[in-house]
């Protein structure tokens, strides 16, 4: 490995977290920065499964099992959720809830306790917002971010998300698109009986399938005194989207909860209870859903490539975005660890990274879109049930 490579990293959520797990196991120089004090996440859950292969052997061993973020990682009960037909109230099928640690388990739970894990040992600099980066012609690139301070290093990656200002400068301005869909959010406690009827035959949640919407209401905690937390997001798309998207940024969260009932009269009495005991209280401000899908199937020539949501952020319908993002660090961490030993240059590591990753994430991003396009006749599953749409 040449000694002087240092790697910066902007956005620590779980796909620039985990390439800077990767980079320390692996001993070459890295640092990460990230706009947020780490307080102001809005957490809701995701199910990791299709990264895991590839994750586990690449972690470092001092850092928690990934799996201990799940509420129900000291049951010993496997993750795995249900779907049901929001407008027939068909039950559609399971998820097989196949035992941790055998190769198609899954990890199911609140995105920022993945979060916490994937930091430990790893020296975060908060509060670093990353504004524009100079190439030298020594290879050197200098980061500037708002506050005025600077740091240099000799490779970029972006991972700051959807609405990455990385890409946005390597692309000359390129934005991600906003999708149809509008966002509302919340999360509430529910008592033992409310959570086996959203637990159903799985031990994580549902998925709702429906026309125009769809809606996952997954378990973020379990606790001691027996009642449950659940996050529930509801997306859907209307004619006039972009003036409903419009309105979810400004409503009140009592505008929101009132859209919330309205768009659900017709789903299942327990999840119309649970949206019901949310309350003004529960809701959140509703995020926006944007796909990347990029054109070309490599990145301009030189030291700064892209990871995760930058890349390639898509529709949540079918559970991919993080476990695209965790699959592409380990890809991106383990081709820098092999190609630095080797000696090829840096530039040859990440287009070889990206001529992989581009068009495979890009497919994934339309999978996604189609998932959300039509009727409810889609597979919601992410082909993780023979039967994932009604
Ligand atoms: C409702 C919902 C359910 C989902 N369910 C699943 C699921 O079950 N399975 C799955 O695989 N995926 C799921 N996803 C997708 C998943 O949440 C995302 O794909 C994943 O979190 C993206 O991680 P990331 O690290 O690439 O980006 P982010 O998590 O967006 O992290 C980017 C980081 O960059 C920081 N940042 C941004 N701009 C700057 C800047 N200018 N300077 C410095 N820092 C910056 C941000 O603060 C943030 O911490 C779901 C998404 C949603 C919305």
């Amino acid at each position: 490995m040449a000694p002087s490579e240092k790697v910066i990293i902007i956005g620590a959520g779980v796909s620039g977290l985990v390439l800077a797990q990767i980079l320390r196991q692996g001993g070459i120089p890295y640092e990460i920065y990230d706009r947020d004090d780490g307080t102001n996440w809005q957490g809701w859950a995701i199910s990791l499964d299709r990264c895991l292969q590839s994750l586990y052997p690449l972690l470092p061993s001092d850092i928690q099992d990934p799996a201990q973020a799940s509420p129900n990682y000291g049951s010993g009960k496997a993750d795995g959720f249900w779907i049901v037909n929001g407008v027939t109230h068909d039950f559609l099928g399971v998820t097989e809830n196949a035992p941790r640690g055998h190769p198609d388990s899954m990890i199911h739970a609140n995105r920022d306790h993945f979060r916490k894990i994937f930091m430990q040992n790893i020296q975060i600099q908060f509060g670093k917002t990353f504004e524009k980066y100079e190439e030298g012609k020594d290879g050197v690139i200098e980061v500037f971010f708002t506050d005025g301070t600077s740091t240099k290093g000799t490779i970029l990656v972006g991972a700051d998300g959807s609405s990455s200002k990385v890409r946005q400068q390597l692309l000359n301005g390129f934005k991600a698109s906003p999708s149809k869909y509008t966002s509302i959010l919340g999360s509430v406690t529910v008592n033992e009986e409310l959570c086996a009827k959203l637990l159903g035959q799985s031990n994580s949640g549902l998925l709702v399938a429906d026309r125009d919407q769809k809606a996952n209401c997954l378990v973020m905690d379990h606790n001691p005194d027996g009642t449950s937390l659940f996050c529930w997001v509801l997306a859907y798309k209307v004619a006039e989207y972009e003036k409903e998207q419009a309105w979810a940024r400004t409503a009140t969260p009592e505008a929101l909860f009132e859209k919330a009932k309205e768009r659900t009269a017709h789903w299942p009495e327990f999840m119309r209870d649970t949206v019901s005991k949310t309350g003004p209280e529960g809701m959140y401000r509703p995020f926006r859903l944007l796909e990347t899908v990029l054109e070309k199937d490599e990145l301009p020539k030189g030291r700064i490539t892209l990871l995760g949501d930058a890349m390639h952020s898509m529709l949540p319908f079918r559970g991919m975005g993080a476990n695209t993002g965790i699959s592409g660090a380990c890809l991106l961490g383990k081709s820098l660890l092999d190609g630095l030993k080797q000696g090829t240059s840096v530039d040859d590591i990440l287009r070889v990274y990206e001529r992989e990753w581009i068009p495979k994430s890009r497919e994934v991003v339309l999978e996604s879109r189609a998932a959300g396009a039509g009727d409810e006749n889609h597979d919601l599953s992410g082909g993780r049930i023979e039967n994932g749409g009604p």
